[in-house]
């Protein structure tokens, strides 16, 4: 098995319910990257087993609290577990600043290097990552705030074509995300809302399951993963029928669920 995502958090916003917010750790043939880092995540990284040292790399779409709050006690408490090894943050800027004025007014101290990438670009694909396992480009989503979704491409270690993930969380609907994520094995996108609230997503700038499952069709992906859910639906439907409607390979992300990406025929 080569890459596989371990679902942490999959609601939107508000901790509640049997969602807790954004967080997942993918897994590329043994590596593990961290990918948004909600209130719950390092219970959530106990309770699936996934050895909080074993953690070296952390990547922050954008800084709202309910993808990036739980990133001071998760960094605690690596230190407090005797962590000497560096972590290598990538997040938008100011994330470095917060973090670091936490650890200085709350008398808290992290023994062990962090090595920051703050990324602040507005347009085009970057590099932020790379070690022999894979590499990690950033592109500019349209949110609120500044945010940035992912593509990881897994290095080449036999002769298949490399496995490709992309996240992308939060963003409003924009046709321009395609090129990022087009032929992705797994596309996780957020879909905060269904159908009938599109104006309400684009006046936040969140997607519906319908422009989510949009995007994937236009990017041409093998599957579609749907996270970020709102706490208004407490089941799987209209969400799926809606995003299945545009794009039939659609699941919906729940709490503490395992997905194994593989080339789908
Ligand atoms: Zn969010
Ligand atoms: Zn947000």
């Amino acid at each position: 098995m080569n890459m596989f995502l371990s679902i942490l958090g999959s609601g939107a916003a508000l901790p509640i319910g049997a969602r807790r917010c954004s967080a997942q750790v993918l897994n590329v043939g043994g590596f593990k990257l961290l990918i948004d880092c909600a209130e719950a995540t390092q219970d959530r990284i106990r309770y699936n087993h996934l050895k909080l040292q074993s953690l070296s790399t952390i990547v922050i779409s954008h800084l709202h609290g309910d993808h990036f709050f739980g990133l001071p006690g998760l960094l605690s408490t690596m230190h407090l577990c005797g962590r000497t090894e560096p972590v290598f943050i990538a997040a938008p800027k100011g994330a470095r600043q917060v973090i670091e004025t936490t650890f200085e007014l709350t008398g808290n101290h992290v023994g062990f290097p962090i090595e920051w990438h703050e990324m602040d670009f507005t347009d085009g694909e970057q590099r932020i990552f790379e070690n022999q396992r894979c590499i990690v480009d950033a592109f500019p989503l349209d949110h609120s705030v500044p945010d940035y979704g992912f593509r990881i491409t897994e290095k080449p270690r036999s002769p298949r074509e490399p496995l490709v993930y992309a996240y992308c969380c939060d963003t409003a609907y924009d046709e321009r995300l395609v090129e990022h994520l087009r032929g992705a094995d797994l596309l996780c996108l957020e879909c905060t809302f269904a159908n009938d609230m599109e104006p309400l997503a684009a006046e936040r700038k969140h997607l519906t399951a319908g422009q989510a499952g949009r995007l994937a069709r236009l990017a041409d992906v093998k599957q579609l993963l749907l996270t970020h859910i709102s706490a208004r639906y407490r089941e799987d439907e209209p969400l799926i029928g809606q995003a299945r409607e545009e794009f039939p390979n659609s699941i919906l992300a729940a709490d503490n669920m395992r997905i194994d990406i593989k080339k789908q025929n």
